[in-house]
């Protein structure tokens, strides 16, 4: 079977388990279905927003008015464009890449760059959907959006990631700016990559706007703690998360699948909060350290040699061991954190999670847990924190770099961690108090989805009809 075939069986078994929708809602979404066939992940992110929108419709029915949620559900504006580049060997290399710029209530479009070969229009609109919701719940002025490209930067050379970001930038340059579009990193685009991006806008715009990107180098308007932001947020999350059960990560084990960006940091805060990381993996499978991961044998094979996972148990010898087949999610842990990709946690490994009596699972990722395993999750009482409330640390640390790129200033690491820490436990608590307020108590998909809706809705209303 192949990768695209079983990503559409489990998004398939993902639409199956659904939950009935609000009879106002039902049209909206069999449109949502019609006008974007085969977009199976945005048609499941769209669809369970609206399941929760069903109380919010049911308490104020005129926010149904004037095609409001049918505006919400269809991007502002989608620009597809060709990427040509030319590889090391001389030979021209032809690659797609995207920017939907998907709602601007709140502010400029804002959402990363994924560079990886699953990359679809079907996925850059279920990830710019759920950055819309992501970026209203953080409270910060800013709009959604989500680009990339289906270009795969493994194995390729750095002049190779160059010439690519370079070409991309020269048609990406027309449609953002500090004011309309920001776009960062996401899989597969990292430091290296919004440098490459960043130096291409200054030239073609012969201007340096710090703030037409986040996720930069220190040295040319980058924030601290944005590298740190997305895995340390989900973890600050989770503590949140754990204390309304009167407990904490200490003493905890803890999985976090992935080696990237949001997993490194993911395994950092948890590490420095008395929990011991026993797994961590890559898409060639993972590695069980059940003396704790050793987290700058990882930072090394990961950020700098860019080598597989199966290096670490090569190089750490005794107590590790790797493995290229079964799931991270056999390793009986406390805590989950899901920090790799869409769907990669299914309803059987959720069982299994379950089984092994696992208190809390944050997302990292996003939407990394198909439909099964989130109703298991919900249904067997474990606290469960989707992404769009437990990753919203990086974006929300993306805010803050504008912000002080806009103000040409730089906070120092404890200050922006700070923020970080008080905006984290700002969404945690208005996702509870929301879920609270509809009757669904714990259920903290339920209170992200309406209070990032609530709060783009007023907006959009404000606005009229545009
Ligand atoms: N790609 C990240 C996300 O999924 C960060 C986006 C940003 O910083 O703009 O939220």
């Amino acid at each position: 079977m192949t990768q695209h075939m079983q990503t559409q069986m489990i998004a398939q078994d993902r639409i199956q388990t659904v939950l009935p929708l609000d009879e106002k809602l039902e049209p909206i979404f069999a449109e949502v279905v019609r006008r974007n066939a085969g977009e199976t992940e945005f048609q499941q992110a769209v669809r369970e927003v609206l399941e929760s929108l069903g109380h919010v419709i049911a308490k104020h029915p005129d926010y149904a008015d004037d095609a409001l949620i049918e505006r919400i559900c269809e991007p502002e504006r989608q620009i597809i464009f060709r990427v040509p580049w030319m590889d090391d060997s001389g030979a021209v290399q032809v690659n797609r890449g995207f920017r939907v710029q998907f709602n601007s209530a709140l502010g400029p479009y804002k959402g990363g760059l994924r560079f990886h070969p699953s990359v679809n229009v079907g996925i850059i609109k279920f990830l710019g959907f759920e950055q819309i919701f992501k970026n209203a719940l953080s409270g910060l002025p800013i709009g959604g959006g989500k680009g990339g490209a289906d270009f795969d930067p493994k194995g390729k050379s750095e002049g190779e990631i160059m010439r690519f970001c370079q070409s991309f930038m020269t048609e990406l340059h027309h449609h953002i700016g500090e004011h309309t579009d920001v776009p960062a990193g996401d899989i597969g685009v990292g430091g290296r990559e919004i440098g490459y991006l960043f130096g291409q806008y200054k030239r073609l715009a012969n201007r340096f706007e710090a703030g037409v990107l986040t996720g930069k180098g220190m040295t040319y308007g980058g924030s601290r703690v944005r590298t740190q932001a997305t895995g340390y947020g989900t973890v600050y999350f989770v503590q949140r998360m754990l204390g309304t059960k009167h407990t904490d990560l200490e003493g905890k084990r803890v999985a976090v699948s992935g080696s990237g960006n949001v997993a490194i940091y993911a395994m950092e805060k948890a590490i420095a909060l008395g929990a011991t990381v026993v797994a961590c993996s890559d898409s060639s499978g993972h590695v069980i350290d059940e003396n704790g991961i050793d987290l700058d044998l990882v930072k090394e094979i990961k950020e700098v040699r860019r080598e597989r996972i199966s290096e670490y148990a090569r190089l750490k010898g005794t107590g590790a061991h790797f493995l290229g087949s079964g799931s991270i999610w056999d390793v009986p842990c406390d805590v989950a954190l899901p920090c790799a990709t869409q769907n990669e946690l299914s309803g059987r490994e959720a069982a299994t999670l379950i089984k092994n009596g696992v208190l809390a699972v944050a997302e990292g990722a996003n939407m990394p847990c198909t439909r099964e395993a989130v109703r298991a999750f919900q249904s067997a009482e474990i606290l469960f924190a989707p992404g769009k409330a437990a990753n919203a640390g990086g974006v929300a640390t993306s805010a803050l770099e504008m912000q002080q790129n806009a103000s040409r200033d730089r906070w120092t690491f404890e200050q922006t961690n700070a923020r970080l820490s008080e905006i984290i436990a700002g969404i945690h608590d208005r996702c509870r108090e929301t879920a609270e307020e509809y009757g669904a108590p714990g259920n903290y998909i339920l209170g992200a989805n309406i209070a990032g809706f609530v709060r783009v809705a007023e907006s959009m209303r404000a606005h009229g009809v545009v």
